[in-house]
């Protein structure tokens, strides 16, 4: 298991060299080998994703990334910024699938902003397609209709697309409570028509998993109303953009939350789903267990190592009930420590 250490900056050094140790405690025969992205990547080579570290990341059967964002380099043309580098890898790698899992631990529930017992022991799994729909189809622009100008973009799927994207979010409701909810604009969009019409084809070659269907509109709504009811959320590039916002925020703990991006086989970048957090980086204040959780995610889905990753997420569970807390989580009655420390208790936990 060859794994692509990419800490880049901010905080991306302390919390990935954590989840490196948490990786290192497991029984596995796990490589990692480390290269800069970012702004360390220019700072090291003149480029966000120097060749070297591309090319790292190609070999190797998956990527562990930490965050990338440095405000010394806030001025240069957005080609050079260092945030340049994670588009880069995803087209390099084409990945297209984006798995972002929203989880409350009962512990935390109180840092939602909706009420404790509508989120307390939520478990829900957003699969959103990465690399097609709106944000890329073609024609796109602006262009000049007679005394004014007009903006147009369009939104195109391809079949082959749609059954790629559905059967990761199938396979991945096989490890989960095998329930997946397609989520569309069918009652408007031709686009959304097909998606609906090749999920439920290709629901058909899993028989064990249940599909619904639900229109974006209300699912925004189930999802502040209701979130528990879901599993696994299946959806387009521009729905599953906002959505998975909306759900992350469901949990109240940036901190928390891992994400991975899959190839069509299951070669993957894993990552929390926080920034860089210049604010806090270098000192010992972040938390490091959305990028453990993101190394458990990379267990579970690049490598098929469920134990492994189960274990990883049950030693979370339990340095939480111990009431160890980073800053970001803390609450009165706990016991707050540092990003090091997080990482000794859930390697002490394993
Ligand atoms: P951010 O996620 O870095 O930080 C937002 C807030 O959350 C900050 O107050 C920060 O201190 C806090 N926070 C984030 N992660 C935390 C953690 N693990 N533990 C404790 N607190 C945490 O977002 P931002 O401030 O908007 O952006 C900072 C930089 O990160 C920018 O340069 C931005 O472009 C970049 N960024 C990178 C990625 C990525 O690498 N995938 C994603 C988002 C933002």
């Amino acid at each position: 298991m060859r794994v692509a250490v990419l800490p880049g900056d901010g905080i991306g050094p302390e919390i990935v060299s954590q989840a490196c140790r948490v990786l290192q405690k497991l029984d596995l025969k796990v490589q990692l080998q480390t290269a800069p992205v970012g702004g360390a990547g220019i700072e090291a080579a003149g480029h966000p994703l120097p060749p070297e570290t591309l090319r790292l990341a190609k070999e190797a059967d998956a990527i562990l990334f930490g965050a990338v964002g440095d405000p010394r380099y806030d001025n240069l043309e957005r080609a050079k910024r260092p945030e340049q580098a994670i588009l880069g890898l995803r087209k390099a790698l084409g990945l297209f699938a984006n798995l972002r899992p929203a989880q409350v631990y009962p512990e935390l529930a109180a840092a939602s902003s909706l009420r404790p017992e509508l989120v307390a022991g939520l478990d829900l799994l957003i699969v959103r397609e990465l690399t097609g729909d709106i944000y890329f189809g073609q024609p796109k622009g602006i262009r000049s209709k007679g005394a004014e100008r007009e903006g147009f973009d369009t939104m195109l799927y391809s079949e082959s697309e749609v059954r790629r994207i559905a059967r990761v979010a199938f396979e991945a409701a096989r490890r989960r409570s095998r329930r997946v909810c397609s989520v569309d604009k069918a009652n408007v969009l031709e686009t959304s028509q097909l998606w609906r019409e090749v999920l439920t084809e290709e629901s058909r070659s899993f028989g064990d998993v249940e599909l619904s269907h639900m229109y974006v509109d209300n699912c925004a709504m189930q999802l502040v109303r209701n979130p528990k009811q879901f599993d696994v959320i299946v959806t387009g590039n521009l729905f599953g953009d906002i959505l998975s916002d909306e759900a992350s925020m469901l949990t109240g703990s940036i901190g928390m939350l891992p994400s991975a991006s899959l190839d069509a086989n299951n070669k993957g970048l894993y990552e929390p789903i926080h920034g860089s957090a210049p604010d806090i980086a270098g000192k010992n204040l972040a938390n490091p267990l959305a990028t453990i959780l993101s190394a458990a995610m990379m267990l579970r889905y690049s490598f098929n190592q469920d134990q492994a990753a189960d274990r990883i997420e049950a030693a979370v569970a339990k340095v939480l009930a111990r009431g160890l807390r980073t800053a970001d989580i803390h609450q009165a009655g706990t016991q707050q420590i540092g990003t090091v420390q997080m990482g000794d208790a859930v390697v002490a936990a394993l």
